[in-house]
């Protein structure tokens, strides 16, 4: 589906509230809320934003963090990073690459074999287990 050129009110008609406040405001969900934190099936996890297919259940993790966690993205054009500067020092923001929308941030201490963890909020990610 394209979401090319929609703007902010079109973005908040699209989109629940919380989905908007992570997706286009780059928010965070609080930690341990999310459904996806433990899923038992295999599936697809689509951007909750623009249906693009972002990560699936072969790199996902338990973390402990409290976030759905990835160690990579299903395809690395699905997503990209940008640097986020922050009183925490600056983080790695992970971007879907096709509507713009916030998913969540990428550290360097994931499991092998990238060493990454990709820290996701769970509402930018809709499940798909067909
Ligand atoms: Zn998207």
């Amino acid at each position: 589906m394209s979401t090319d050129g929609l703007n902010d009110s079109e973005w908040a008609e699209r989109l629940s509230d919380e989905e908007y406040r992570i997706l286009r405001e780059a928010g965070t969900e609080r930690a341990g809320t999310s459904e996806l934190l433990h899923v038992s099936s295999e599936g697809v996890f689509q951007c909750a934003g623009c249906g693009q297919e972002l990560y699936t259940t072969d790199e996902k993790y338990d973390s402990g963090t409290g976030w759905p966690s990835f160690w990579a993205p299903a395809d690395s054009d699905a997503v990209r990073r940008e640097s986020d500067p922050g009183l925490l020092g600056t983080r790695t923001e992970v971007i879907c690459n096709q509507c713009d929308g916030h998913l969540g941030h990428v550290f360097s201490d994931g499991p092998e074999p990238t060493g990454e963890r990709h820290c996701i909020n769970g509402v930018a990610l809709d499940l798909d287990t067909e």
